[in-house]
């Protein structure tokens, strides 16, 4: 069984490419170099293989900044 995971916590994952949709909780996935127009939801329970764990005050940085922005578009 695969466990799932979020891109947050993942090494791979940006909220610094796109201002933009990161304002709107959107990140990248440094995997998808040949889609410069997708992105990845930062909480979606997702079964990846490529998914590296990024240490857990940079995921906890994300998860705050998101949770700011999210609260500020209330
Ligand atoms: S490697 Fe997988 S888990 Fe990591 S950011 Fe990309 S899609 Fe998300």
């Amino acid at each position: 069984m695969t466990v799932a995971v979020q891109c947050v916590c993942c090494e791979r994952f940006t909220l610094r490419e796109s201002t933009k949709f990161a304002e709107l909780g959107l990140g990248r996935c440094a995997l998808m170099v040949d889609r410069p127009g997708s992105f990845v939801s930062p909480n979606y329970p997702r079964q990846c293989p490529e998914y590296q764990p990024a240490p857990e005050a940079k995921a906890a940085a994300r998860i705050e900044w998101l949770r700011v922005q999210c609260s500020e578009e209330a």
